[in-house]
């Protein structure tokens, strides 16, 4: 039994009982005799199923709010009226990718021969997600393998997995076939348990980079295809030709949107020398106005941290931190795992505050004097999700944007999504993508049947000579 807690007080709210590596071999047995069949269901079924459950899922969504909340500590206003929403949107999306699907096609490749390319689901999928976006990660990984024709075993992260267990009983009141989609419990075991699963066909994680190479280690003895979203360390890039009130809401936005738990998160800030004191006057006087507190109230911008050890994991990097702590750096004195919004500047590029995932709303300032030393320096770090490029001037946007390693830049903003758009990364942020069209293609495989038309008395001149 897993015990989970309210990270806005640090009181218990409910108990989930924990999947055993049975379990794992049932759901994934299951999973197996349900894909057998809706692989062979058509494009417009996937879709009105997914369609179903969006509107299931929008009549839920004051006891998804609920569970959402308990569980994270987010503002139930933030998940109510925009990541709900949101998830709401990609499922609607995915009903029409569904029905949408590239790679497919006919034609005479080959003299005699009719060639038809054939997009076929992988089989079933074995998921696991984090406990950041609970919500938006489970339909972020149901929504394209099911639209594609698979079954999917979820495993949620261990603190917040009751509204993936409410998407699954939604899915089944949807009409979805007994076994589609499973949920199991538990920890890094039974996440491994389902990795190594044979009957598993496909892993999927999002989740630290650690993690992601213990799932890519589990899945190597039966060479199952893998899709990782890993961590980030997104910088923003600010040129002297920058609004520094547009990049002051922005950036600080994208440091402190879900307390900084966020894989796209604005980590890095780096200004330009001439503007540096300005910018940071801008930031510290933004991030100052950032309110921590109750999630359900409308008065709050930022929830708490996940949980104590996480609270005091981001602690440590800011007390170990070089450069000068401008703003917040202790945790809040209060019940709850609260951390304040924290603006750090000058520390050394090398450094683990600059270079490591802190998961908190902590922001570090430095300053560089040339536009290469920027793209250096915004290169620098073992990861390549997210970045920012902060500027008046579109072509040096354009130009700086093509010489960063990442999955995405936004240029004047940072963080907006849409469903259409692919999200995921490069290097230490793994590969794969969110969303999209290209989510959907990931969960499937191009065939190719071959099929002879030629008279038989055209045979022999097909013969090599
Ligand atoms: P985590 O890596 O600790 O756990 C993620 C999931 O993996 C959990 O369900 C966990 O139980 C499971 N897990 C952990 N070790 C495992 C193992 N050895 N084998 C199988 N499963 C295992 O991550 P977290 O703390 O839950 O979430 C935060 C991380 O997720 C951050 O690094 C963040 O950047 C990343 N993230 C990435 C994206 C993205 O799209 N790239 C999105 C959200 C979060």
């Amino acid at each position: 039994m897993t015990i989970l807690i309210n990270p806005a007080t640090g009181e218990p709210v409910d108990e989930v009982p924990d999947s055993t590596p049975t379990d794992v071999a049932a759901a994934v047995r299951a999973g197996r005799d349900a894909f057998t069949h809706w692989r062979d269901t058509t494009p417009a079924d996937r879709a009105r199923l997914l369609l179903r459950l969006a509107d299931l899922v929008e009549a839920d969504a004051e006891e998804l709010t609920r569970l959402e909340v308990e569980e994270t500590g987010k503002p139930a206003a933030v998940f109510r009226d925009g990541e709900l929403p949101f998830a709401i949107d990609n499922l609607r999306f995915f009903a029409g990718a569904a029905r949408s699907l590239d790679g497919t096609g006919a034609g005479v490749l080959s003299s005699g021969y009719t060639s038809a390319l054939i997009r076929r689901p992988i089989g079933v999928i074995g998921s696991i997600a984090p406990w950041n976006f609970p919500f938006i990660m489970a339909v972020w990984k149901i929504g394209p393998a099911i639209a594609a024709g698979n079954a999917v075993v979820i495993k949620p992260a261990p603190a917040t997995p009751r509204s993936t267990l409410r998407l699954a009983a939604l899915m089944a009141e949807a009409g979805a076939p007994e076994g589609l989609l499973q949920v199991v419990t538990g920890g890094a075991g039974i996440g491994q348990a389902l990795v190594t699963d044979p009957g598993v066909d496909m892993v999927g994680v999002t989740g630290s980079t650690a993690t992601g190479r213990a799932v890519m280690r589990g899945a190597v003895d039966g060479l199952k295809r893998v899709h990782l979203e890993l961590g980030g360390k997104a910088p923003a890039l600010v040129f002297d030709d920058a609004s520094l009130a547009d990049m002051a809401f922005g950036v600080t936005m994208g440091a402190t949107y879900n307390t900084g738990q966020d894989c796209t998160a604005a980590t890095r800030v780096y200004i330009a020398r001439s503007r540096y004191d300005e910018a940071l006057e801008a930031l510290h006087a933004a991030m100052e106005q950032v309110r921590p507190g109750d999630p359900w109230s409308d008065e709050t911008d930022i929830g708490p941290l996940i949980s104590a050890a996480h609270r005091d994991r981001v602690n440590g990097f800011v007390t170990r931190a070089s450069g000068r702590v401008l703003l917040g750096g202790k945790p809040i004195d209060a019940p709850g795992f609260y951390y304040p919004p924290t603006l750090i500047a000058d520390a050394d590029q090398s450094s683990e505050i600059v270079q490591g995932e802190i998961f908190g709303p902590v922001l570090v300032a430095l300053p560089f004097d040339s536009e290469e030393e920027a793209v250096r320096l915004a290169n620098d770090t073992p990861y390549g999700l997210a970045s920012s490029i902060w500027s008046a001037d579109v072509a040096r946007a354009l130009r700086v944007a093509h010489q960063l390693d990442v999955g995405v830049t936004w240029v004047n903003d940072h963080l907006p999504i849409a469903s259409e758009a692919p999200h995921g990364g490069v290097k230490g942020s793994g590969f794969g993508k969110d969303m999209s069209q290209e989510a959907v293609q990931e969960y499937s495989v191009v065939r190719h049947l071959m099929i002879k038309h030629a008279a038989p008395e055209a045979r022999d001149s097909f013969r090599p000579a």
